[in-house]
């Protein structure tokens, strides 16, 4: 059977609640799966409620845009409790960062002639990680753009007309406050790294020195000839090739769980690899 390691629920920017995610999961079936909110943990008690009977894994996780060196890098953080800890504490200050940004970002649509407010923002979220996702449903919702795609392709993207940056941990930290939290870390669809003057396989050995477990080669994006080469760059690093689908439930609606595109299949093996490299 096959595992999941990479969903969102509408704690951040997914649109399915946290006990949805585990029911379709466990309907796969899958036996294992990672909640992987941007910058929160506040979905993992009801996901981890709705496992219970259901013969299904629960890890806790997050993931994070992380700076390495002016290099932008999702980073998934596993095994992290919703509890007090080096990581979770830090969390909050990245959600109070998002805040900040959102109030910028919906200033400047009101300038480029799009009238929404961030009451719209808040009423298209359910969670505490509010972010573009959620200001391109307003958009949408308002009837000032198709979809979110469009959202961010014609105003959001990065360096987009109403882009604005955040405060982010570096990957360095990130690493190092996952491991103090009794997690690990693999790096997120790593082909959207723009490594620029040094090479992808530079970053994963540099942060691979500070603690870094895995690369996330097994994405739903990635055609499968792809998926194989970094699985191979993984296992010649000595680091794991970790999988999942980034289901945003009709925040991407092309991704489903498990499967990702139809296509994708992340082997229960990577789970008990990832399990042994906890410190
Ligand atoms: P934020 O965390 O607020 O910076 O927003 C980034 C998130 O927006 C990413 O994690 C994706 O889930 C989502 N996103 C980025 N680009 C797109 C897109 N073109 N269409 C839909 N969602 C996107
Ligand atoms: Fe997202
Ligand atoms: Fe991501
Ligand atoms: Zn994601």
């Amino acid at each position: 059977m096959a595992v999941d390691l990479h969903l969102h629920s509408n704690a951040s920017d997914g649109t399915d609640p946290p006990e949805i995610v585990v029911e379709k999961a466990a309907a796969i079936p899958l036996t294992a799966i990672a909640l992987t909110d941007h910058d929160t943990l506040s979905g993992i008690p009801a996901a981890r409620d709705a496992t219970r009977s259901r013969g299904i894994d629960l890890i806790p996780g997050v993931e994070l845009s992380v700076d390495h060196h002016g290099v932008k890098i999702h980073m998934l953080a596993y095994f992290i409790e919703p509890v007090a800890g080096p990581l979770q504490d830090r969390l909050e200050e990245l959600r109070a960062g998002r805040a900040v940004r959102n109030d910028l970002i919906i200033e400047r649509l009101n300038e480029l002639g799009y009238p929404i407010t961030m009451a719209d923002v808040l009423e298209r979220s359910s969670g505490d990680a509010v972010g573009r996702p959620h200001i391109a449903d307003a958009l949408v919702a308002a009837g000032l753009m198709k979809d979110r795609a469009q959202a961010f392709h014609e105003l959001l993207r990065d360096g987009g007309p109403a882009y604005f940056e955040r405060d982010r941990l570096t990957a360095t930290d990130a690493i190092e406050l996952a491991t103090a939290s009794g997690g690990v870390t693999s790096i997120a669809h790593p082909l959207t790294i723009d490594a620029g003057e040094s090479t992808l396989r530079d970053v994963f050995e540099e942060l691979r020195a500070v603690g870094l477990a895995g690369i996330e080669a097994y994405y739903s994006e990635y055609a499968p000839n792809i998926r194989t080469q970094l699985a191979d760059t993984a296992a010649e690093l000595g680091l794991v090739a970790t999988g999942g689908s980034d289901y945003h439930g009709a925040g991407k609606p092309h991704l489903s769980i498990g499967t990702g595109r139809g296509d994708l299949v992340v082997p229960d093996s990577v789970l008990e690899e990832l399990r042994a490299r906890r410190g």
